[in-house]
Protein backbone atom coordinates (compact mmCIF):
# COMPACT_ATOMS: atom_id res chain seq x y z
CA UNK A 1 0.00 0.00 0.00
CA UNK A 2 0.71 3.63 0.08
CA UNK A 3 3.30 5.13 2.38
CA UNK A 4 2.30 7.72 4.47
CA UNK A 5 3.74 10.02 8.05
CA UNK A 6 1.56 8.59 11.02
CA UNK A 7 1.79 8.98 14.45
CA UNK A 8 2.31 5.13 16.13
CA UNK A 9 0.16 5.74 18.90
CA UNK A 10 -2.83 6.65 16.57
CA UNK A 11 -2.51 3.56 14.53
CA UNK A 12 -2.29 1.71 17.95
CA UNK A 13 -5.28 3.17 19.74
CA UNK A 14 -7.27 2.61 16.31
CA UNK A 15 -6.66 -1.12 16.80
CA UNK A 16 -7.29 -1.04 20.33
CA UNK A 17 -10.45 0.32 19.50
CA UNK A 18 -11.58 -2.45 16.75
CA UNK A 19 -10.23 -4.71 19.75
CA UNK A 20 -12.14 -3.43 22.28
CA UNK A 21 -15.38 -5.33 22.29
CA UNK A 22 -12.64 -8.90 23.04
CA UNK A 23 -10.93 -6.92 25.45
CA UNK A 24 -13.70 -5.59 27.32
CA UNK A 25 -15.34 -9.27 27.23
CA UNK A 26 -12.09 -10.82 28.74
CA UNK A 27 -11.47 -7.74 31.47
CA UNK A 28 -8.23 -6.84 30.18
CA UNK A 29 -6.21 -4.14 30.90
CA UNK A 30 -4.27 -2.90 28.47
CA UNK A 31 -1.31 -0.06 29.37
CA UNK A 32 -0.23 2.22 26.20
CA UNK A 33 3.27 3.56 27.15
CA UNK A 34 4.68 5.85 24.36
CA UNK A 35 6.82 9.11 24.90
CA UNK A 36 4.68 12.15 23.47
CA UNK A 37 7.28 13.10 20.42
CA UNK A 38 8.25 9.97 18.58
CA UNK A 39 9.38 10.95 14.94
CA UNK A 40 6.67 10.21 12.60
CA UNK A 41 6.90 6.46 10.74
CA UNK A 42 6.44 6.48 7.22
CA UNK A 43 4.60 3.41 6.68
CA UNK A 44 1.27 2.10 5.07
CA UNK A 45 -0.96 2.51 7.78
CA UNK A 46 -3.45 -0.36 6.92
CA UNK A 47 -0.80 -2.52 6.60
CA UNK A 48 0.98 -1.81 10.10
CA UNK A 49 -2.19 -2.21 12.04
CA UNK A 50 -2.91 -5.09 10.59
CA UNK A 51 0.73 -5.74 12.46
CA UNK A 52 -0.94 -4.65 15.65
CA UNK A 53 -4.20 -5.98 15.18
CA UNK A 54 -2.61 -9.59 14.72
CA UNK A 55 -0.23 -8.82 17.67
CA UNK A 56 -2.66 -8.11 20.18
CA UNK A 57 -5.08 -10.35 19.17
CA UNK A 58 -2.65 -13.10 19.81
CA UNK A 59 -1.65 -11.49 23.22
CA UNK A 60 -6.15 -11.40 24.00
CA UNK A 61 -6.34 -15.14 22.65
CA UNK A 62 -3.36 -16.31 25.34
CA UNK A 63 -4.80 -14.11 28.51
CA UNK A 64 -7.14 -15.25 30.59
CA UNK A 65 -9.23 -13.17 32.48
CA UNK A 66 -8.19 -10.06 34.06
CA UNK A 67 -4.76 -10.41 31.92
CA UNK A 68 -2.66 -7.59 31.21
CA UNK A 69 -1.23 -6.29 27.87
CA UNK A 70 1.70 -3.47 28.23
CA UNK A 71 2.11 -1.82 24.61
CA UNK A 72 5.82 0.60 24.56
CA UNK A 73 7.71 1.94 21.78
CA UNK A 74 10.63 3.85 21.70
CA UNK A 75 13.28 5.00 19.51
CA UNK A 76 16.33 3.66 19.14
CA UNK A 77 18.93 5.50 16.56
CA UNK A 78 16.77 5.48 13.18
CA UNK A 79 14.32 2.80 14.39
CA UNK A 80 11.01 3.04 16.55
CA UNK A 81 10.61 -0.11 18.66
CA UNK A 82 7.38 -0.95 19.76
CA UNK A 83 7.00 -4.00 21.92
CA UNK A 84 3.70 -5.67 22.77
CA UNK A 85 3.56 -7.67 26.09
CA UNK A 86 1.25 -10.20 27.94
CA UNK A 87 1.00 -11.93 30.89
CA UNK A 88 0.03 -15.19 29.58
CA UNK A 89 1.44 -18.61 29.93
CA UNK A 90 3.71 -17.85 27.30
CA UNK A 91 5.10 -19.79 24.75
CA UNK A 92 6.21 -23.19 24.98
CA UNK A 93 9.92 -23.80 24.26
CA UNK A 94 9.17 -26.87 22.07
CA UNK A 95 6.98 -24.63 19.45
CA UNK A 96 8.61 -21.17 19.50
CA UNK A 97 10.80 -21.92 16.32
CA UNK A 98 7.58 -22.20 14.36
CA UNK A 99 5.07 -19.55 15.49
CA UNK A 100 6.28 -17.71 12.30
CA UNK A 101 5.47 -20.68 10.06
CA UNK A 102 2.18 -19.97 7.82
CA UNK A 103 -0.28 -21.99 9.18
CA UNK A 104 1.04 -23.06 12.32
CA UNK A 105 -1.16 -22.56 15.22
CA UNK A 106 -2.02 -24.42 18.72
CA UNK A 107 -5.56 -23.10 18.72
CA UNK A 108 -8.74 -24.88 18.03
CA UNK A 109 -9.98 -25.83 14.86
CA UNK A 110 -11.82 -22.68 13.56
CA UNK A 111 -9.84 -20.81 16.59
CA UNK A 112 -6.59 -20.46 15.00
CA UNK A 113 -5.09 -19.96 11.00
CA UNK A 114 -1.79 -20.03 11.77
CA UNK A 115 -1.26 -17.45 9.80
CA UNK A 116 -1.13 -14.08 11.77
CA UNK A 117 2.46 -14.19 12.38
CA UNK A 118 3.65 -15.08 9.22
CA UNK A 119 1.24 -12.39 7.83
CA UNK A 120 2.51 -9.76 10.25
CA UNK A 121 6.32 -10.79 9.58
CA UNK A 122 5.90 -10.17 5.85
CA UNK A 123 4.72 -6.91 6.61
CA UNK A 124 7.30 -5.79 8.67
CA UNK A 125 9.83 -7.26 6.08
CA UNK A 126 8.22 -5.30 3.62
CA UNK A 127 9.23 -2.24 5.60
CA UNK A 128 12.15 -3.38 6.34
CA UNK A 129 11.81 -4.12 10.10
CA UNK A 130 12.00 -6.35 11.70
CA UNK A 131 10.13 -8.45 14.38
CA UNK A 132 11.32 -11.03 17.31
CA UNK A 133 9.77 -12.86 20.15
CA UNK A 134 11.00 -13.51 23.84
CA UNK A 135 8.80 -15.61 25.95
CA UNK A 136 8.88 -16.99 29.48
CA UNK A 137 5.92 -18.27 31.49
CA UNK A 138 4.05 -15.63 32.28
CA UNK A 139 5.53 -12.94 30.34
CA UNK A 140 5.48 -12.78 26.26
CA UNK A 141 7.00 -9.64 24.47
CA UNK A 142 7.08 -9.33 20.48
CA UNK A 143 8.94 -6.68 19.53
CA UNK A 144 8.34 -4.90 15.95
CA UNK A 145 11.43 -2.74 15.13
CA UNK A 146 10.50 -0.05 11.83
CA UNK A 147 13.35 1.99 10.43
CA UNK A 148 12.94 5.60 10.38
CA UNK A 149 13.26 8.15 7.40
CA UNK A 150 12.65 6.54 4.16
P1 LIG B 1 -3.14 -18.24 15.15
O1 LIG B 1 -3.38 -17.07 16.07
O2 LIG B 1 -4.20 -18.33 14.08
O3 LIG B 1 -2.93 -19.52 15.89
P2 LIG B 1 -0.64 -16.93 14.60
O4 LIG B 1 0.32 -17.01 13.46
O5 LIG B 1 -1.18 -15.60 14.94
O6 LIG B 1 -1.78 -17.97 14.33
O7 LIG B 1 0.09 -17.50 15.91
C1 LIG B 1 0.70 -18.78 15.85
C2 LIG B 1 0.82 -19.39 17.24
O8 LIG B 1 1.75 -18.64 18.03
C3 LIG B 1 -0.44 -19.39 18.07
O9 LIG B 1 -1.30 -20.45 17.74
C4 LIG B 1 0.12 -19.53 19.49
O10 LIG B 1 0.46 -20.87 19.76
C5 LIG B 1 1.42 -18.76 19.40
N1 LIG B 1 1.34 -17.40 19.98
C6 LIG B 1 1.35 -16.24 19.28
N2 LIG B 1 1.28 -15.19 20.11
C7 LIG B 1 1.25 -15.68 21.37
C8 LIG B 1 1.19 -15.09 22.68
N3 LIG B 1 1.15 -13.75 22.86
N4 LIG B 1 1.19 -15.92 23.76
C9 LIG B 1 1.24 -17.27 23.59
N5 LIG B 1 1.28 -17.89 22.38
C10 LIG B 1 1.29 -17.11 21.28
MG1 LIG C 1 -3.15 -15.07 15.51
Amino acid sequence: GDKKKIVLRDGVESTLRILQHKTKSKHIEVAVEMPDHLPLISVSPGEINQVWTNLIDNALDALPEGGKIRIEAEQDRNFIVTRIIDDGAGIPENVINRIFDPFFTTKEVGKGTGLGLEIAQNIVKRHRGQISVKSQPGRTEFSVCLPLDE
